[in-house]
Formats: C-alpha cells, sequence, structure tokens
C-alpha cells in the first residue's frame, strides 16, 4: 500500500563529488568542507596520479547514493558538511564528465604567521609533502582540467611556498576565470602583482585589527605595516586591487572583539580604497560541530560591522559556514 508518510528520497548531488579537487596536506580529495569528504590518495607524497582511477572513485561514491536503500542516505566522508543541505536533489544522479571544475590548493601548511585562531595550527611547520605543479601540468595534458575552473588557493601560507609564482604563472595562462587566494599579504608577490595589473585574481586578507599593537597579538608577529604597505604597492599597480582585495576581521574574544578595534579596522579600509570586507569568527573554537557557544555580544558586533560597511557603500561577503554556526547560536 502506499505510504503517505514515507521520507521522500533525497540524492547529495554535491558539484565538489563530481567536479572538485583538494590537493590537502596529507593527500587528494573531493572536497575542502568541515566533514572529511572523499579522499581518492590519502597518504600521497607525489607519485603519479591516474585520473581514470580518480574518476571511478567518483563514479563508485555516486552509484552509492544513488543505489542507497535509505531515503536520506548520506556517505559517511560527507556527514556534519555544512554544505549537504544546499546539495539534496529528489532525482537520482546523472552521468557526468571526468572534468575539474574547481581547484584546491592547501597542500602547504607551513606559515610566517601564527594567528591564534588557524584550523591547522598543529599542522603548521608540517610543510609540503608534495608539489602541485606536476599536477596542474597532467592535468592540462589529460585534458580534464575544465579552462573555466575556479581556483581557490589558500594554506598555510600560501606566498611562501617554493612552487607559487610558477603554479600562479601556469593558471594564468590556462585559466579563464580569476584565481582566488587567501592570504596574510605578509610576502610582495611579483605574480599576484601581475595577476592584479590582468584582473585575474582576488585576494582575502585577514587583517583582524586596525592598529598594529591588536595584529601583533592575534598573530604573534609584527607585520601590520607591511601588510598596509603591500596592499598599497598593489593598489599602486592597478586600481583594480580595490574591488579584488577583501579585508577580513575575524573576531578573536577578549582580543579584537570590541568597537574600536573594528572602528580603527574601517580606517585603514578607508585609507586604502579597499571596497569589500568580511567578518567571521573564529573556526578553531566555534564550530559547526562543537558545544561551545558564540558569545552573545558578537551578534550585536556583527551587526555594528555590517552597518558600517553599508554606510561607507562597501560590499560584505559572508561565508556560509558562520551563516550557519550564527543561525545555530541565535537564541
Ligand atoms: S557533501 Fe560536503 S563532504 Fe561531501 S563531497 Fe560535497 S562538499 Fe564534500
Amino acid at each position: 500500500m502506499f505510504n503517505l508518510f514515507a521520507k521522500k528520497h533525497k540524492y547529495l548531488n554535491c558539484p565538489h563529488l563530481k567536479s572538485s579537487i583538494h590537493f590537502f596536506y596529507y593527500g587528494i580529495k573531493t572536497c575542502c568542507a568541515n566533514a572529511e569528504g572523499i579522499n581518492f590518495y590519502k597518504d600521497y607524497n607525489g607519485e603519479k596520479i591516474d585520473w581514470d582511477y580518480v574518476y571511478k572513485v567518483r563514479q563508485d561514491k555516486i552509484e552509492e547514493i544513488n543505489s542507497a536503500k535509505q531515503a536520506d542516505y548520506i556517505p559517511l566522508e560527507c556527514k556534519k558538511c555544512f554544505e549537504i543541505n544546499g546539495n539534496l536533489s529528489d532525482k537520482k544522479i546523472e552521468k557526468f564528465e571526468n572534468k575539474i571544475q574547481r581547484l584546491y590548493f592547501q597542500n602547504n601548511m607551513s606559515c610566517n604567521a601564527q594567528c591564534s585562531y588557524c584550523t591547522f595550527e598543529r599542522e603548521v611547520g608540517k610543510g609540503t609533502k608534495y608539489n602541485t605543479v606536476p599536477i596542474i601540468k597532467s592535468l592540462i595534458e589529460n585534458n580534464i582540467l575544465s579552462e573555466n575552473a575556479v581556483a581557490l588557493m589558500s594554506g598555510g601560507e600560501i606566498t611562501i611556498s617554493d612552487e607559487f609564482e610558477e603554479l600562479m604563472d601556469i593558471l594564468l595562462s590556462f585559466l579563464k576565470s580569476k584565481i582566488e587566494i587567501l592570504t596574510n599579504g605578509i610576502i610582495y608577490s611579483k605574480s599576484i602583482e601581475k595577476a592584479f595589473v590582468l584582473n585575474r585574481c582576488t585576494l582575502i586578507i585577514s587583517l583582524d585589527s586596525g592598529t598594529r599593537e591588536t595584529y601583533k597579538a592575534i598573530k604573534k608577529v609584527d607585520c601590520f605595516d607591511k601588510v598596509i604597505n603591500n596592499i598599497s604597492n598593489y593598489i599602486k599597480m592597478s586600481e583594480s586591487a580595490k574591488e579584488n582585495i577583501t579585508l577580513k576581521y575575524i573576531l578573536v574574544d577578549d582580543i579584537n572583539d570590541n568597537i574600536q578595534e573594528i572602528n580603527s579596522f574601517f580606517n585603514i579600509v578607508n585609507s586604502l580604497g579597499i571596497k569589500n570586507v568580511r567578518i567571521d569568527v573564529d573556526f578553531n573554537k566555534y564550530t559547526l560541530n562543537s558545544n561551545t557557544k558564540v558569545p552573545n555580544k558578537y551578534f550585536d558586533l556583527i551587526s555594528y560591522f555590517n552597518n558600517i560597511a553599508s554606510n561607507l557603500g562597501l560590499g560584505v561577503e559572508h561565508c556560509n559556514q558562520v551563516d550557519v554556526i550564527l543561525k545555530k547560536n541565535k537564541k
């Protein structure tokens, strides 16, 4: 008999599963989510990559999702992922081609700062087990990388990686899209300068402060003036840098979680002429799956931040994960 109360079958139709590749410090996998994601090579040390095998891992996982009996089946590696709800589909997942549409570089875990909120604190100093330049060349030679692929680079600190400048050259000449880079901005990079001149890159820099003292208290390095100077120099080389640099403010308990520091931050934003800002919470402390509550005052500080940005006519970017964490914590 037809069961009116039967759960409607949902399939996890996640684009990352089908077409993303994430170069992580220990291995190569589908995605950068807060969940494990699907591993292609869990302990990778630079061996030759079998792209047919990578495609097969994706197909097998999709097959597993399509043939699940349970209506709300989610693979173990994806459980707890904040992307799940947006990627549930009523239909089975159709065949897909073997093309990479998103590259995420996070193979280098070394850093020239020691931010108090760093999610990869324990990995910092481990350096790099493998380089990505040979992998990108192999993807291009095998016609697996889409020219329109999105490239996102973070770390550790990507600009201190030995292969960074060469990697940027390859990506700038092969891809058509803008390259997104999360950096602390301490190193001035000639290839980032070139990318700005070509209007081919965006930077997200966590400044987290408007004063040298607060910067140093959070990042444990005295590089506030250097970062501001580097940003000014990118802007001197190309006006597009004003639009393409986002200055980020991660709220850190008892250090920058106050109105005075937020005001100082906006003074810097204004004097540089930067057009986009972003406010985040400390992912190390306030995770989706932990019970540590976001302090109530965060909601006021975030509103205050957003109001100033709006009054100044600035764009405010939001991280999906922050939205989900805040929603979970809102009374
Ligand atoms: S649902 Fe999340 S963990 Fe699973 S493939 Fe997509 S992004 Fe990765």
